[in-house]
């Protein structure tokens, strides 16, 4: 069966991640992976849709039971990728898009080197400093750690493959880079290993 690509898709806070991906999952040919996570919801959040919210001891045992494909920490909280529905997703021939922070796209890259590893950012610091700002939600000292944060993750950019600007004024074109990128990686040589037994219709 054709398997679908492994994309995933990291940004820090104020890059509008959660926009472009849940465009890229309107197409229909996009599935978003619903992450475990013992962090308590949101306003808003919705359980099996946003994450899967279970407490620490149900996170252990699946931890136990071989059950993510990648697990990590952060803020003191645990976020892992449910191992099973990754694969059925793949082998079903659809895109998986797993919405994670950098150590778990690494360790995706390293079980699965074919796996598609995609930064997305604002144009520039400024940009999304000013987009932080413009919320005018957050505390002076909130904003600043989440921009502190947000230069580490982004130094750590040399461990993906693709990196996409995501500007003010809507998703549009981030959504169609990352269209762009899963078109030319599916025609990619290295993908296509039956290309010439197909050309001569051999058996
Ligand atoms: P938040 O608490 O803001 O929803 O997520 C915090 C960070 O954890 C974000 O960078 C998010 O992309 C990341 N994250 C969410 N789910 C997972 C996961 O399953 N694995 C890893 N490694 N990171 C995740």
């Amino acid at each position: 069966m054709r398997r679908g690509l492994l994309i995933v898709v990291s940004g820090p806070a104020g890059s509008g991640k959660g926009t472009v991906n849940s465009q890229l999952v309107a197409t229909g040919d996009f599935v978003f992976s619903v992450s475990a996570t013992t962090r308590a919801p949101r306003p808003g959040e919705v359980n099996g849709i946003n994450y899967h919210f279970i407490d620490r001891e149900e996170f252990q045992r699946r931890i136990d039971e071989n059950g993510f494909l990648e697990y990590t920490t952060y803020c003191d909280n645990f976020y892992g990728t449910p191992l099973k529905e990754a694969m059925a997703v793949l082998e079903s021939g659809k895109n998986l898009i797993l919405e994670i922070e950098c150590d778990g796209a690494k360790n995706v890259k390293r079980i699965f080197p074919d796996a598609v590893l995609i930064m997305l950012i604002p144009p520039t610091f400024a940009i999304q400093e000013e987009r932080l700002r413009g919320r005018g939600t957050e505390t002076e000292e909130v904003i600043r750690k989440r921009l502190e944060k947000a230069k580490r993750e982004i130094e750590q950019i040399d461990a993906y493959d693709y990196i996409v600007y995501n500007y003010n004024g809507g998703a549009a074109v981030a959504v169609d880079d990352i269209k762009a990128i899963v078109r030319a990686e599916k025609l990619a040589q290295h993908r296509q290993p039956d290309a010439v037994k197909k050309y001569f219709e051999l058996d």
